[in-house]
């Protein structure tokens, strides 16, 4: 009998809830656009306003300050310009920010020239660097406009929960804004965007047990918005242009809601598991490195590198044995790059990492199955003098 394949790439993406699954298959059935007036208009629109609520409570945030989008990197696409309004008035951001370790989607500036984005570096630990945070915005040539910071809450690759408090002082401090990517922390950590201090926040359906195809913009307030990056309809107040895609948007609030019920019981015991996990990986290879392990993570992720033992080529040799997990960054595990995050921390990024994420769904038993494989792999890169 083929033996059950084990998911452990929850940070690529969760399965799908049980509880967004039934919200979409109802919103499918559901006829109209939620631009229309009549009833089945009426009934989307509902639907979709709901999901407002939803994902705005995952974030501690005001129901119309959320913009939906197809995903987080349209999201980031949004908010990552120069041109802003304050009401009618506009407002130039002339330069961001972006920390070494973001996911590609903030990384590659928005609607930003090349040469108007700047790198904030961080600490071996995986840890944004304050201070040079801090220098580089008291450079900031102010009379060209206001800078824009973007860092993320949570890093996708280690799990790394970033100083973002300190990082909206020192941000507001020289007058700027600040946009997080709390897309691998939604559902993971709780988050509230006021005690936070971000001005924006982005994130993503998928990563919580949603959609595919959903995302959001939460703005801290309704008067300071970016310029649109989608024109058109006037859908979404004007922010963004064009007829929901309200199954996906009704699911992605549906895993929210899930998300934020029983959050710390789920935490506790997912890690638990990812606890044993390492326990049993150092045990089988006391020569893995697990990056940022002594830094405050989240539960369920697991960053790794095994001496002599190259991402790409650890990447199958698990899947072949049925166990699902990343090399690098999800997002591009299928062309499988050295990682900027183990870059910019100034480890050997030419082996690279393997990323190990579990799920609220994750057993002890797969954890076992898991340790398993893993003792079989070290040991075979040993056997085949793969070894460094
Ligand atoms: N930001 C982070 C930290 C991510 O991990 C990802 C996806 O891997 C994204 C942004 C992009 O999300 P989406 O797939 O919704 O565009």
């Amino acid at each position: 009998m083929a033996k059950q394949r084990i998911y452990m790439d929850w940070n690529a993406t969760a399965p799908l809830l049980g509880d967004a699954r039934a919200a979409m298959l109802d919103a499918l059935a559901e006829p109209g656009n939620p631009s229309s007036v009549h009833a089945e208009g009426r009934a989307a629109r509902a639907m979709v306003e709901k999901a407002r609520r939803q994902v705005a409570a995952l974030v501690c945030a005001e129901p119309s300050h959320v913009t939906f989008t197809s995903c987080a990197t349209e999201a980031a696409n949004h908010v990552l310009t120069p041109e802003f309004r304050m009401g009618r008035a506009p407002l130039v951001a002339s330069m961001l920010y972006v920390s070494a370790i973001e996911h590609p989607a903030l990384r590659e500036g928005g609607r930003f020239a090349a040469d108007r984005v700047r790198e904030v570096p961080v600490a071996e630990s995986g840890v944004i660097d304050l201070g040079a945070l801090e220098r580089l915005l008291q450079a900031h040539p102010k009379e060209e406009g206001l800078p824009l910071v973007a860092v993320m809450l949570v890093n996708n690759e280690t799990g790394v929960i970033q100083p973002v408090v300190d990082v909206a002082r020192i941000v507001h401090a020289h007058s700027g804004l600040l946009v997080v990517d709390a897309v691998q922390a939604a559902g993971r950590i709780a988050i509230d965007m006021g005690m936070l201090g971000a001005d924006f926040l982005i994130l993503s359906s998928h990563k919580i047990g949603g959609p595919k195809g959903a995302g959001a913009l939460v703005s801290r307030g309704e008067t300071l918005m970016p310029v649109p990056l989608l024109k058109g309809g006037g859908q979404e107040k004007g922010h963004r242009a064009g007829t929901e895609n309200v199954a996906a948007i009704v699911g992605f609030g549906a895993a929210a809601q899930w998300m934020v019920e029983g959050l710390a019981e789920r935490n506790a015991a997912i890690g638990a598991l990812r606890n044993r996990l390492e326990e049993g990986m150092r045990a089988a290879a006391s020569d893995v490195v697990i990056h940022g392990a002594a830094e405050a993570r989240v539960a369920n992720t697991c960053f790794f590198t095994l001496p002599g033992l190259r991402a790409e080529t650890g990447q199958i040799a698990f899947d072949l044995e049925g166990l699902a997990l990343s090399a690098g960054a999800a997002c591009s595990s299928g062309k499988v790059g050295q990682s900027h995050v183990l870059t910019a921390m100034g480890h050997d990024a030419k082996t690279g990492g393997l990323r190990i994420s579990l799920g609220p769904s994750t057993t002890a038993d797969e954890v076992e199955e898991a340790i398993e494989i893993f003792s079989r792999v070290a040991s075979r890169r040993k056997m085949a003098g793969e070894a460094a």
